[in-house]
């Protein structure tokens, strides 16, 4: 097979766009990875990639289903469908999140999977893209119940997970916790020897069980560190920056407080699973952490009023990050957002039909894979770490995510200079040349 020219030459800083990207037609799919795979098709056929290649990245290479079994606290027995997507692993070994939610289902997590693949391209990790899940709702099992079904979970993946294979991490409804839970299965599975070696097969994990420094505010703020490329590159001062957040989670607290303690930006709205709440002074974003971690979210929080959810979308602020679910913008409520960024904590939560209404808008984005790197990248820090027997500062975690973040930051900006296209249709460029590159040196077995 014939793999040559799969890739456009690599772009070259502040060259003149090479070409006007066509207009794209806009539909708003009814699943996710149908979306997924016409992010890619666009980026290929701006890209000119070869149609063998197209064929390969358009579909994942593993999708793993598991049936198991999982002892409830009440002595019955009740079956659990998991999912472990292995989408590509060109450039390393598989890597990506663990969802537990009652919404997942393989759709989802192929995508998710898909875009793990151009994550890690992005930010030029040497890793693939990997996805997985359970279909089921946390917030409704006991802690034991919970031990149970990710200890069952990983007993079913068997040998499908390795430290140098595929190595999950926490996303939805999974937290170091889970990984810890993971790591202790897995070593459990293998030989005493080979125990302590093989902490890294998961990534995320607490810090007293081999994690990473800095690994729990890293998508936060691998997200802030983008916001704050955008404002250099544009002049703007975050200190009169003003921030809405979407979904109070690990991801939009960590980016609103150190948006608002490192940066000296002011959160003004908040939306979560229970309300939305809003303050035109400011929220003090470590307050509102705490009263959710106590209360499960936003909604009666005494130093913010209650605002409707469509008060909410056209709430005005400089920065908009949606940092919950996938499809959260939508043709219904991206017409009237007031904001001047979007930087995309969540996966996926911005459907193409949103996309070029926000772009015929002016409003900048941030896509996905660009904005919420700083999860994986950390994990990638975590991962060599175990595999070096080292522990490093924060600090040291901290500068590195900065530079990593700093560098995709700026190939993007290249490519779109380059290809004369948004910021999203680059992160996709970027992202397929790396990986383009990669099949074309190496060629197709046999
Ligand atoms: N689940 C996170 C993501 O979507 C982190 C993945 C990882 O650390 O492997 O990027």
């Amino acid at each position: 097979m014939d793999t040559s020219a799969t890739s456009s030459p690599a772009p070259e800083a502040a060259d003149t766009p090479m070409t006007k990207a066509a207009p794209i037609e806009v539909k708003e799919f009814e699943n996710l990875y149908e979306m997924a795979v016409a992010q890619f098709e666009r980026a290929a056929d701006m890209t000119d990639l070869n149609p063998a290649l197209r064929a390969i990245l358009s579909q994942p290479k593993n999708e793993i289903i598991v049936n198991f079994p999982v002892r409830m606290d009440d002595g019955s027995t009740t079956m659990a469908k998991g999912y472990r997507i292995q989408h590509n692993n060109i450039l390393g070994c598989y890597k990506g999140g663990l969802r537990f939610s009652p919404l997942v289902h393989l759709d989802e997590v192929k995508a998710l999977a898909a875009w793990m693949t151009w994550k890690c391209a992005l930010a030029d990790l040497p890793f693939g893209g990997g996805k997985g899940g359970i279909q089921i709702d946390p917030t409704q099992l006991s802690r034991s119940e919970l031990e149970r079904v990710t200890r069952r979970f990983t007993h079913a993946l068997g040998n499908n997970i390795g430290p140098d294979y595929d190595i999950p991490a926490p996303d939805m409804g999974t937290n170091a916790q889970t990984m810890v839970w993971m790591m202790d299965t897995y070593m459990n599975t293998i030989a005493y020897a080979s125990k302590n070696v093989s902490r890294h097969v998961v990534t995320g994990k607490t810090v007293a069980s081999g994690g990473s420094l800095g690994r729990d505010e890293a998508t936060g703020r691998g997200t802030v560190y983008n916001i704050a490329s955008w404002a250099v590159e544009n002049g703007v001062d975050l200190q009169h920056c003003t921030v809405a957040v979407q979904g109070f989670g690990n991801v939009g607290s960590y980016a609103a407080r150190i948006l608002q303690d490192e940066y000296g930006a002011k959160l003004v709205a908040v939306q979560d699973h229970t309300g939305s709440i809003g303050n035109k002074k400011g929220i003090d974003a470590n307050e509102l952490a705490g009263y959710v971690e106590q209360d499960g979210g936003v909604k009666g929080y005494g130093k913010a009023d209650e605002m409707s959810a469509a008060d909410f979308w056209t709430a005005e602020c400089d920065i908009f990050i949606p940092a919950a679910l996938e499809w959260q913008l939508t043709s219904d409520n991206a017409p009237n957002m007031k904001c001047r960024i979007i930087a995309e904590g969540a996966n996926g939560p911005t459907t193409m039909a949103a996309d070029k209404i926000l772009t015929e808008n002016g409003i900048e984005m941030i896509p996905d894979i660009l904005a919420n790197a700083g999860g994986v990248i950390v994990s990638f820090f975590e991962w060599t770490q175990n595999r070096r027997g080292e522990t490093w500062y924060l600090d040291e975690v901290r500068h590195k995510l900065k530079r990593r973040i700093a560098d995709a930051y700026d190939r993007v900006t290249q490519t779109m200079n380059h290809y004369g296209c948004t910021r999203r249709e680059a992160t996709s460029i970027a992202a397929l040349n790396r990986v383009a590159q990669a099949y074309d040196e190496r060629g197709i077995f046999p």
